[in-house]
């Protein structure tokens, strides 16, 4: 008994320096929140899937304390990290934090500035200046002009108003309008963004700013200015760098606007952008287009199931997103029968199932007429007898018999 107890107590001894031993692997990031309009319960675990998911950050979530609680307990040593994500949209910091991360920027420290987080802090003259833009806090033309595109030219409007809107939830066009910047290379020129809001009327310095890409304020949905307004941007304030999404309204569980792939990857790539002035990551084949939103339920990279299980409600004029996904998968299962296969009888599995629609069935039955074996030759004979599937069906047949 007596050397078991040793063992534990030498185990229990060992922990933590186990633990110390672990190594620490990407950019040491640091998530701010604790106060905010917005549920930042939710959004910010998911801000942390969101980066920890590429291998190159290293999440930590720090909360301050509740709003009217004591500020100068909140102190963090922001030398630490490389990266600072601010999901905080509350009570003013003290001034010896804020001048902690004053200095934290201006010697090159990087920073992700959060949808409503560009509504914190509207009497904080340096905050301003990293942030770009910001709405709401009573900010009107005092803080700074309105910067959107009209008609294709960036526009600086010194006109009195509010600063700060928003109309209805919904999806919307997000155009891209610098193209050769390291955030946005690779990205298509437009793409659709899961359900959001689209913030408008945004007002500040200004100072030092890219503006990425914009998305265009509709009256039809309210809150509407009928400008693009900005939705990326970059901002260089002395040595740091600063990207700025306003987008990513949270639900619960994150919901359309956070799950978007537009919304994690442009973040994923800002996020590198702000660390190191450059973006290494490769655009992933699920990024959206002109055509539709593509949804990642659980923030990763969809895989061949969810493609599978998201295309069962696929129509015409949908993002075929879903598809690329399949193909990618049996494109790299080339020269692996048996993963071929598998992959064959998951696809007839929807094929012969209830729940999927006919279109869905119809990008099936194409992609099976050039990989099915016998196995999907047997599945579809039953097929030519279906009306909304015959053509499709006979046309796979004898492709796929005239291939032997
Ligand atoms: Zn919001």
């Amino acid at each position: 008994m007596k050397k078991q107890y040793l063992l534990i107590i030498v185990l229990a001894c060992l922990l933590p320096f186990f633990h110390g031993c672990k190594k620490e692997t990407g950019y040491k990031t640091l998530i701010i929140t604790g106060q905010n309009n917005h549920d930042w319960q939710a959004s910010s675990p998911v801000l942390k899937t969101i980066l920890d998911e590429t291998g190159m950050f290293s999440c930590e979530i720090m909360t301050t304390p509740e709003k009217g609680g004591d500020m100068t307990i909140f102190d963090p040593d922001f030398s630490l990290y490389k990266l600072v994500i601010l999901d905080y949209n509350g009570d003013s910091w003290s001034d010896k934090t804020n001048t902690a991360f004053f200095d934290y920027v201006k010697n090159g420290g990087g920073v992700v500035i959060y949808h409503a987080a560009n509504n914190a802090f509207p009497g904080w003259k340096e905050y301003n200046e990293m942030t770009g833009l910001g709405g709401w806090g009573d900010r009107t033309e005092k803080d700074g002009p309105y910067v959107y595109y009209m008609r294709d030219s960036l526009v600086i409007d010194n006109s009195p108003g509010r600063g700060g809107n928003h109309g209805k939830r919904r999806e919307f066009l997000v155009r891209t309008r610098i193209m050769d910047h390291p955030v946005t290379q690779g990205l298509p020129a437009r793409w659709m963004h899961g359900n959001d809001e689209l913030y408008s009327e945004l007002r500040g310095p200004a100072k030092n700013m890219q503006i990425l890409a914009t998305a265009f304020a509709d009256s039809a949905a309210g809150g509407g200015t009928m400008r693009d307004e900005p939705m990326l941007m970059t901002i260089t304030y002395e040595k740091g760098r600063i990207f700025h999404t306003a987008m990513g309204h949270a639900d619960k569980d994150g919901g359309p606007a956070m799950q978007c792939s537009g919304f994690i990857v442009t973040l994923q790539r800002g996020a590198e952008w702000a660390v190191t002035g450059n973006v290494t990551q490769k655009v992933p084949f699920d990024f959206p287009d002109a055509s539709g939103v593509v949804l990642r339920r659980d923030f990763r990279e969809i895989t061949f199931e969810e493609a599978l299980e998201n295309i069962k409600t696929y129509d015409v004029g949908k993002s075929t997103k879903n598809l690329v996904c399949i193909q990618h998968h049996i494109t790299n299962l080339s020269g692996d029968e048996k993963g071929l296969l598998e992959a064959e009888k998951t696809m007839v599995g929807v094929l012969l199932s209830t729940n999927a629609s006919v279109e869905a069935k119809k990008l099936l039955l194409r992609e099976l007429s050039w990989m099915g074996t016998d196995y999907s030759v047997n599945a579809l004979k039953d097929l030519v007898n279906n009306n909304d599937l015959k053509d499709e069906a006979q046309f796979a047949l004898q492709r796929l018999q005239a291939g032997k």
